[in-house]
């Protein structure tokens, strides 16, 4: 085995493959990163090149366009990229790869490094389905492994979609923490009011993703027209306390955008009509 790429996630991800006894070479751009590695049994290679001997090599660079030299310098056998990027560029490079020769499987980690070989890491899988079961052992030892299907772009589209659902998420919580600050109270006070909220508010995905899928957006529980309200209410007493409304305002924006477009009654789940 050989990592690519020695900053915070490529240097976990080769401390849990040495941690599960694989031989790992390791190359980085700035050599001095390894000395840890080195220290645990690593050896390191001098280029892209030497490491790409290994039997498999694991790529995980900041971006593609870093990526993309050490790539091509190190043409390896097999290669796993967990480097994030967008769909067309994990595309770009199947086909770079399968037009080389290269056995190739694209990567998502849907975790930090400090949970790279716990089973709170989940890594989410796309392109060759025989390379990814091939290395699924090894790949076994890094986080749970998903595979997505045979489109290498898949992984990267999800890895997307997941993360911004995160974002969404802790902009949400953000904007609530300095609401609630504006009267003095404390992240430490209102955020175990805020997780039990954020579990109940999980709770709706299943019905949402139903109505999405359905396309039929009729309720008797809560209308769009009552949120868009209430979005308008978030934004005037966040003006009102001083803060900044960017995080309510776009989300207003967009609600009522499909309250004039006709959504008014219908639920929350047909605002992806105006998003789409
Ligand atoms: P990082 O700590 O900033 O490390 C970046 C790595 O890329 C280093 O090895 C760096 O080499 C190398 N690099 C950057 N520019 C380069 C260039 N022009 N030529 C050669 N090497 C170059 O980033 P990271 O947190 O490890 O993230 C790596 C990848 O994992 C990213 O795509 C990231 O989105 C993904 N990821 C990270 C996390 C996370 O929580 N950290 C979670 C999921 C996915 P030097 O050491 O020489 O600078």
């Amino acid at each position: 085995m050989s990592v690519l790429g020695l900053g915070r996630m490529g240097t976990a991800l080769a401390g849990a493959l040495l941690g599960a006894g694989h031989d790992v070479s390791v190359w980085n751009r700035s050599p001095l990163k390894a000395g840890p590695l080195l220290d645990r049994g690593a050896r390191l290679a001098a280029t892209p090149e030497e490491a790409a001997t290994a039997d498999v090599v694991v790529s995980c660079l900041s971006t593609y366009d870093s990526q993309q030299p050490v790539l091509a310098a190190a043409s390896p056998k097999v290669l796993v990229n967990l480097t994030s990027g967008t769909p067309e560029q994990a595309r770009g490079v199947a086909k770079w790869a399968a037009s080389e020769g290269i056995e190739y499987v694209d990567g998502v980690i849907m975790a930090v490094p400090q949970g790279i070989g716990t089973p709170e890491a989940r890594i989410l899988y796309s392109g060759s389905e025989p390379v990814f079961e091939a290395q699924r052992g090894v790949l076994e030892v890094l986080g749970e492994p998903v595979f997505l299907g045979e489109d290498a772009g898949l992984a990267a589209l999800y890895d997307l979609a997941l993360l911004g659902m995160m974002w969404s998420s802790m902009g949400g919580y953000l904007h609530a923490l300095a609401l609630v600050g504006t009267e003095g109270i404390t992240p430490e006070r209102f955020t175990p009011m805020a997780l039990g909220w954020h579990a109940a508010v999980g709770g709706f995905l299943t019905g949402i993703g139903t109505q999405v899928a359905s396309g039929d957006y009729e309720t008797d529980v809560s209308a769009l027209d009552i949120n868009a309200a209430g979005l308008a209410l978030l934004v005037e007493t966040s003006r009102a306390q001083g803060i900044g409304t960017a995080v309510p305002a776009a989300l207003k924006e967009l609600f009522d955008r499909a309250v004039a477009s006709g959504h008014g009654s219908h639920a929350i789940a047909s605002v992806i009509e105006e998003i789409r």
